[in-house]
């Protein structure tokens, strides 16, 4: 199958600075690039590691309420000096919490653990059988009430988004998967941009493995750039907004100086070769948790 490279409403244009934003078939605007925050310990490291990414320009933060650290990310926002309304927090459902009355309950305790009165993007975090539907109807409703500026899903085949289709009103604005150069994921790929839900990639880095692939680093020393930023600009070329996690301030600006060059055509082409199919995490056809 012959990869999309752009959503044909897009061209570079639109990814010129940290600042630059997806829309979302809402109407939100999302950053193209946000810092992931999983396994960030909560309180201080996770409050000066977020205010050194702002600093940097990010401002757009993922997380969930898996990741225990919400009250760290909600603290960050509000202590910033920006107004909230130029960030983007990111959190998520937990599979434990997937039952239509609960979900509003979680979502509650995670805004009370964030201290925010609302986020711009909450996600269902893993398509759990039989629940994520009923999950789905309690997050449009977070939705309607104006609470999430926009609704998504994380880690959704074609065949989860058609059930949920099948099943609800509303069509995610976001489905966030695992994405990089070992796993592109055509079909779904393809699937979300004809639905006009916009993709996001986690572990865009392979966890930090796409350092050692050799045609990434052979492209990085082309460009003059590293290989965790080829990768990462690879991302906003397809369309996907990516959320690469760091805690060292180093990497964390590194990982946002993506914006003063472009891959070409060719080079998009070799690092599309690199597809295999390979997780670095769980499968959502298989999952135990
Ligand atoms: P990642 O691919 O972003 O890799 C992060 C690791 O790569 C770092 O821990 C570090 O070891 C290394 N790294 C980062 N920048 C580097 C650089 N410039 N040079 C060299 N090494 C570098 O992996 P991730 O943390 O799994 O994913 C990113 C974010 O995606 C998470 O923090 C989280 O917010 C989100 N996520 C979501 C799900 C989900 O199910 N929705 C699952 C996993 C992760």
């Amino acid at each position: 199958m012959t990869l999309q490279i752009l959503p044909f409403q897009l061209t570079l244009s639109h990814m010129r600075s940290l600042k630059d934003h997806a829309t979302l078939s809402n109407g939100v605007n999302m950053p193209w690039l946000g810092l992931g925050v999983y396994l960030i310990p909560d309180g201080p490291p996770i409050v000066d590691v977020i205010h050194h990414a702002i600093d940097a320009g990010y401002r757009s933060i993922d997380t969930a309420s898996f990741y225990q650290n919400e009250a760290g990310v909600g603290q960050a926002v509000n202590t910033c000096g920006l107004a909230r309304e130029e960030l983007f927090v990111t959190t998520k459902v937990w599979n434990d919490d997937l039952r239509q009355a609960r979900t509003l309950d979680a979502f509650e305790e995670s805004l009370d653990r964030m201290q925010l009165d609302y986020v711009d993007l909450y996600l269902v975090h893993w398509p759990v059988p039989g629940k994520f539907v009923a999950a789905w109807k309690a997050l449009e409703e977070i939705y309607e009430r104006g609470r999430a500026k926009a609704i998504g899903v994380s880690n959704f085949t074609v065949q989860h988004l058609e059930v949920l289709q099948q099943n609800s009103e509303m069509i995610p604005m976001v489905n966030q998967v695992e994405f990089h150069p070992y796993l592109i994921q055509p079909r779904l790929k393809a699937f979300c941009a004809q639905k006009n839900i916009q993709l996001e990639a986690w572990s865009p880095l392979m966890q930090g493995r796409a350092m050692n692939v050799p045609t990434i680093q052979q492209v990085a020393e082309k460009y003059g750039k590293t290989p965790a930023q080829i990768v990462l600009r690879w991302d906003l070329q397809h369309g996907v907004v990516t959320i690469p996690k760091s805690a060292q301030p180093a990497r964390i600006i590194e990982n946002a100086t993506i914006f003063d060059f472009e891959l070409s055509e060719e080079d998009m082409v070799v690092l599309d070769g690199l597809d295999c199919g390979q997780r670095v995490g769980p499968d959502p056809e298989d999952f135990v948790f």
